[in-house]
């Protein structure tokens, strides 16, 4: 099977104090088509620093990040910005929703983006919504929604341009325990009813063991989890 995700021999360091601080320190990780990973790892272990470079929303030091079997070091930054819109989907801690746009245009906001025709992408946006339970807030604005709603239109806006992989960074770690379960539901049954490949960036054990498997980030290195 061909991996959706290449992450290999990927360094990151940053300069703290005048001090280099070597946060990755060769990672490699590969994701299958439709597989779901976990990464675990203490606060401050480099898991966002991580997804941000799967994500290509930032340069590695060293090595090279394939997206969909394409090596991404070398593309301009158009190239990486439409893979970036594509083929991938990105869940926050915070929801990052446009505030002045209802549930429903947030959703419809990428495919639109990507020229999706406005009836195609209401179509999608609507079953995307239904899909995290939500068919009864289109018309909503985020500052009328719950943290665990806008949360779940994040997750429904993640998945709007059919992506082959999911950068999920911590998405519930900011909701109460009760809503972080029922949100962490809503992404994993969508995450697999699209079939997409995902990263899960979370403290949660039980997330970690409903997954396919997990990955572990210490010393800036990353390692298999049982
Ligand atoms: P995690 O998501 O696992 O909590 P992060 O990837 O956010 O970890 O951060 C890992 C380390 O890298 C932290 O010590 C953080 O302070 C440092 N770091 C992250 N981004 C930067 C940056 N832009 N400049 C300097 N240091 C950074
Ligand atoms: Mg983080």
């Amino acid at each position: 099977m061909s991996a959706v995700l290449a992450i290999s021999g990927v360094q990151r360091t940053f300069t703290q104090a005048g001090r280099p601080l070597e946060i990755l320190r060769g990672v490699s990780l590969s994701l299958n088509a439709g597989e779901m990973v976990g990464l675990l790892g203490p606060s401050g272990s480099g898991k966002s620093t991580l997804l941000h470079i799967a994500g290509l929303l930032e340069h590695p030091n060293a090595g090279e990040v394939e997206i969909n079997g394409r090596a991404s070091a070398s593309l301009s930054s158009h190239e990486r910005t439409l893979i970036r819109r594509n083929e991938i989907g990105f869940v926050y801690q915070f929801h990052h929703l446009l505030g002045e746009f209802t549930a429903l245009e947030n959703v419809m906001m990428p495919m639109r983006i990507a020229g999706l025709s406005k009836e195609k992408a209401i179509t999608r946006a609507k079953e995307l919504l239904n899909n995290v339970g939500l068919t009864e807030r289109e018309t909503h604005l985020p500052s009328q929604l719950s943290g665990g709603e806008q949360q779940r239109v994040a997750i429904a806006r993640a998945m709007a341009n059919k992506p082959k992989i999911i950068l999920a960074d911590e998405p519930t770690g900011n909701l109460d325990e009760a809503t972080a379960e029922r949100v962490m539901k809503a992404l994993l049954k969508t995450i697999r009813g699209e079939g997409t490949a995902a990263l899960i960036a979370t403290h949660n054990r039980e997330v970690a063991a409903s997954l396919d498997r997990c990955v572990g980030l210490h010393d800036g290195k990353l390692k298999p989890i049982k």
